[in-house]
């Protein structure tokens, strides 16, 4: 007599059949409740409207879910997430068959009854055994090696380690579980000289069919049985146990995936379905409690796997900020776990700032994006942020050394509360008039391009370098262009991400209609921040770009071309500003246009493009003094040290600012130095080549257009115009 199968056994407590209907029973109950009440704060929470573009988010979810994208990322924790995830999706099918053979003993999975049945055991038995083998990894990963990232600073809780290794050591369980269920049959049907299933060599189920071939055959019946009964309650257990703590991603990670913002660059609106106009209509602005949160935030806080890498390349959290974005979801789960709790009254609209997180905490943040580059979950932080801040400013809430300059600009236009003629002072430097005619649009220039220019630049006597030679190349290329001068105001693209909506508002509103006068066509500016504002906070603008991709464009038509450089010791770096790079995606055409200057020696610095580490500028940061160890600007300058670079090439005017302060902050003065893109550009132009770029311009100010190019370098491309000279 064979051993019984699991459906059939008997005792006192009846058929298995009854004992394992039961079990499904009360685990898919048990589980549905706590669903249902983990559901409970994305019911109260705000809305958000995330079910359009189906087909998009499906790419999103094959791409980052199922794909895996960012896991490599981080070798090692990414090679053991893919293999585990692999294994866990591998498992599925068989999962739902072992657990319906507790009631059905001769089931089989559709598809699975001719030859394709022991291919997949055969590939089940490998994906236990690699699944096993990660947990084991993991563990000791977290208990020796110990990530710097997962630690847990007193001030953000406790750690949840106990909790991620129990968890793990669950998953093992489980896998030991269903291979000793395979195994003791195996092993029986060979005691008995019957067919025996085919287990993949050196699996786990095959190790332990080996072990056992000399038990006995009812100790084998007893193994079989009690492997699977432990595969059922360890399963439902596990399913059930999930939700309250970190692995409840595994539940919700397909979901937040599929609801990720499609247009990261987008900033939230105050309220989702209400429009600018009826604002006013809004009692209360921002995140003040946890149910003004959206439901897609509360699924990012269940979503969260607590991997740190969020906070790893947070710029805020490595110089000391009192500001780790791993914890700004963790925090707002434990709140959510214990005030929507499983018994008993969900929610106490407790305020948020001051009980879950300090004022210091949200405007630590420069919005520089890095977190939610790193996120292998699509987790958004920074709409967070902004709506915690929208909150503490709409309640009074605003830092001293910010009250001023917010108060300029609403009555000047500019942080700086500068007067509003004194916009294009820039222009009028010694000698600039006489290189370079700036045009003040006023709606009767008939001008192709506004050239935006920003407050810093044209107010910090430094960055009004920066538009001057933004001027001088836009000259150069023979474009027809002006500026608004007085008429144009702040961006408003620091208010916004401070969290001033409505000033933002006023802001933007009065630059639309200035724009809209000069009827220009298009804009270019040198500012990442204002191309940001008006390429994703304005509608219904001009086309936007920046002046890097202009610069490039035109290299690369052979408008602009450059003399070799005169440093011969200078080493550059070029430094990504964080909207420029991870908010736009602009990272070659700079490089592109620093390859085309001839001798020019370029290095790359360890954490460049998508990785780049921010300057600390953003945010209104320039008028905040956060509590830190170090200034963010201090450790990119020793970044680009250790890149072995003595030239820092960045292409905005906020990193400009603090990169020349950190040099000096550092001690560096003399063996670093900084210089924005257009400055560089403007420097190494060889401006012999202005005569014959307009001969081949299309413009109809400077050509026919029928002009046929004058020398075949002129239509070269950067790299070939470099290794010519
Ligand atoms: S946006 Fe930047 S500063 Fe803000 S939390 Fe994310 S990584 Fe940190
Ligand atoms: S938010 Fe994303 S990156 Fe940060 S800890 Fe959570 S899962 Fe990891």
């Amino acid at each position: 007599m064979g051993i019984q199968s699991t459906a059939q056994w008997t005792s006192w407590l009846g058929t298995g059949r009854s004992l394992f209907l039961w079990i499904h029973v009360l685990g898919i109950g048990c589980f549905g409740y706590i669903v249902a009440k983990r559901l409970t704060p994305l019911l109260r929470a705000q809305r958000d409207p995330r079910f359009d573009y189906p087909l998009a988010r499906l790419g999103k979810v094959l791409k980052y879910w199922l794909g895996q994208w960012k896991h490599p990322r981080y070798r090692v924790a990414g090679t053991l997430h893919i293999l585990i995830f692999a294994g866990f999706i591998v498992l599925a099918v068989r999962a739902f068959s072992v657990l319906i053979v507790g009631v059905s003993q001769n089931f089989v999975m559709p598809g699975l009854s001719g030859r394709a049945g022991p291919i997949y055991n055969i590939i089940t038995d490998y994906a236990a055994t690699v699944v096993f083998l990660c947990m084991v990894f993991a563990v000791v990963r977290r208990l020796v090696f110990k990530p710097a990232r997962y630690a847990v600073p007193a001030r953000y809780g406790k750690a949840h380690t106990a909790d991620a290794i129990f968890l793990l050591a669950l998953i093992a369980i489980l896998m030991v579980a269903d291979s000793l269920f395979a195994a003791a049959k195996a092993a029986a049907q060979a005691q008995q000289s019957q067919p025996v299933e085919a287990l993949a060599v050196f699996s786990l189920p095959w190790i332990l069919r080996a072990v056992l071939a000399s038990v006995s055959l009812p100790a084998l019946g007893k193994f079989y049985f009690d492997g699977y009964l432990l595969h059922e309650v360890t399963f439902y257990f596990l399913l059930c146990y999930r939700p309250f703590g970190i692995q409840f991603h595994v539940e919700t990670s397909l979901f937040n995936v599929y609801f990720a913002k499609l247009d990261r660059e987008i900033l939230k609106p105050v309220r989702w379905g209400i429009s600018d106009e009826h604002l006013d209509q809004v009692k209360s602005f921002g995140v003040k409690t946890f149910e003004d949160f959206t439901w897609k935030h509360v699924l990012d806080f269940y979503s969260c796997a607590d991997c740190g890498r969020c906070s790893d390349n947070c710029p805020a959290n490595a110089v000391g900020r009192p500001l780790s974005p791993r914890f700004i979801g963790v925090k707002a789960r434990d709140y959510a776990f214990q005030h929507y709790p499983m018994f008993g009254h969900a929610g106490n609209g407790k305020a948020l700032i001051s009980n879950v997180y300090s004022e210091d905490e949200i405007w630590s943040c420069t919005t520089c994006g890095a977190c939610e580059e790193e996120c292998p979950l699509l987790v958004e932080h920074i709409d967070k942020i902004v709506d915690l801040r929208r909150g503490m400013i709409d309640d009074g809430h605003v830092p001293q050394s910010l009250q001023k300059p917010l108060k300029a600009l609403e009555s000047r236009g500019n942080p700086y509360g500068k007067m509003e003629k004194k916009k294009a002072d820039w222009t009028k430097a010694k000698d600039f008039p006489q290189t370079c005619n700036v045009q003040i649009l006023n709606g009767n220039t008939d001008v192709d391009t506004l050239y935006f220019v920003d407050s810093i630049t044209s107010f910090d006597d430094r960055m009004q370098a920066i538009g001057r030679a933004t001027a001088k190349i836009l000259d150069h290329i023979g474009e027809t262009f002006g500026i608004l001068g007085a008429a144009e105001k702040d961006s408003g693209h620091e208010v916004r991400r401070f969290g001033e909506e409505t000033l933002f508002m006023a802001l933007r509103d009065h630059n639309l209609e200035a724009i809209k006068a000069s009827g220009v066509r298009r804009i270019v500016t040198a500012d990442p921040h204002a191309y940001n504002a008006l390429k994703h906070d304005y509608k219904d603008v001009p086309p936007v770009e920046h002046i890097s991709q202009v610069i490039c464009r035109e290299v690369k038509a052979g408008k602009i071309r450059f003399n070799p450089v005169e440093n011969k010791d200078g080493v550059y770096a070029y430094h990504d500003p964080c909207y420029l790079g991870r908010h736009n995606q602009i990272y070659d055409d700079p490089r592109d246009v620093l390859d085309a200057i001839p001798g020019l020696k370029r290095v790359e610095m360890a954490r460049s493009r998508d990785r780049s580490f921010c300057c600390g500028g953003g945010g209104l940061m320039m008028f905040y003094e956060p509590k830190e160890d170090q200034r963010m600007g201090v450790m990119r300058v020793q970044m680009a040290a250790e890149a072995g670079a003595n030239v820092i090439v960045t292409a905005c005017p906020f990193c400009m600012v603090n990169i020349e302060d950190a040099i000096k902050v550092a001690g560096m003065e003399g063996k670093m130095t900084a210089i924005d893109l257009a400055e560089l550009v403007d420097q190494q132009m060889n401006r012999g080549m202005k005569a014959r770029a307009a001969e081949v311009c299309c413009h109809p100010e400077h050509s026919d257009g029928s002009e046929v190019p004058r020398g075949s370098e002129t239509t070269a491309d950067s790299l070939s115009l470099r290794s010519a000279e």
